[in-house]
């Protein structure tokens, strides 16, 4: 039904951008819109496409590009001095258009307990103004369906849900499966183009306090038809891509059928 797609480019391009747009999407999302000569040539994949997100921090003058030699970037980044070193964050592509070298982020809008954007890409994309400097590296598709996978699941929280919205939107039409999304409030769920056969079950928190991915971890419990011939992709909160895959793996799913990531971890900085 589908085809395996991971790739990670064994030799990660770097490419400038500055932006376009900043504007909501829904409450807790944010849009940033960023553009690109270099970016025309960017491989999209679709699925998850993931990359490395560089901006200026706010006491930086001026965005110092960090300098990338094949797969090595980390440390160059690191002996880069303070004044210097980019901000750096790890982003899905939500959209991209190679005709206009334009491409979409979402970032999640989230909040401390006054109400208060937290987070340094938050912050960010809530105050960017057009032209801002900065630079994507590419790291490819996470998305791994074994090609005889009879259904798929993907579950998520809202840090997810870009993935989620791109590999529904990358599956083949005939592909069956569910989606369990998880987000802050009712207005943040929205239509996602896919396959007919992907049931879309979203999952408003009903507590604004809650830990974000335990309602969909709760939820994926509940659910008592794993299919140990399905694949997959639990992303999110720590606990919710590792006590998923746990559960999942319990249920009967082989673990080879099952990608997880921890996308960021509650309270840590
Ligand atoms: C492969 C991959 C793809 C990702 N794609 C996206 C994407 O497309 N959109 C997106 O919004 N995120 C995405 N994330 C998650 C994002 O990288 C993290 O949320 C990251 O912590 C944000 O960086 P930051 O520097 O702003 O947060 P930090 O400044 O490190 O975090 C500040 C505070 O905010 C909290 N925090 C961080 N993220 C969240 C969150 N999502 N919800 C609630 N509290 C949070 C932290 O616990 C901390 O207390 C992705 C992560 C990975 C690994």
């Amino acid at each position: 039904m589908t085809s395996t797609v991971r790739a990670k480019p064994r030799d990660p391009r770097l490419f400038p951008a500055s932006v376009v747009s900043s504007t909501r999407l829904t409450p807790s999302m944010q849009r940033v819109t960023v553009r690109g000569e270099a970016l025309r040539a960017f491989p999209w994949r679709g699925y998850d496409h993931w990359f490395r997100l560089f901006f200026r921090h706010p006491h930086q003058e001026r965005f110092h590009v960090p300098e990338v030699a094949g797969a090595t970037w980390w440390k160059p980044y690191l002996a880069m001095p303070d004044e210097a070193r980019p901000y750096c964050a790890n982003y899905t592509v939500a959209d991209f258009r190679a005709r206009t070298g334009e491409l979409d982020i979402d970032v999640v809008v989230h909040r401390g307990a006054e109400g208060a954007i937290e987070g340094g890409v938050a912050i960010w994309a809530c105050s960017v103004e057009p032209g801002e400097e900065l630079a994507l590296l590419d790291q490819g598709v996470m998305f791994e369906a074994p090609a005889d996978a009879s259904s798929v699941l993907l579950v998520a929280d809202e840090s997810g849900l870009p993935a989620v919205a791109g590999i529904l939107r990358s599956l083949a039409d005939g592909t069956v499966g569910r989606v369990l999304q998880e987000v802050p409030t009712e207005a943040d769920c929205r239509a996602l183009a896919g396959p007919p056969g992907m049931r879309v079950d979203w999952i408003p928190r009903a507590d604004p306090h809650a830990v974000p991915g335990a309602a969909a971890l709760a939820a994926l419990r509940d659910r008592d038809d794993v299919d140990p011939q399905g694949y997959a992709f639990v992303v999110g909160e720590q606990t919710l891509a590792t006590e998923g895959r746990r559960h999942l793996h319990r249920a009967g799913m082989p673990k080879d059928r099952i990608t997880f990531s921890g996308f960021w971890k509650t309270g840590r900085r």
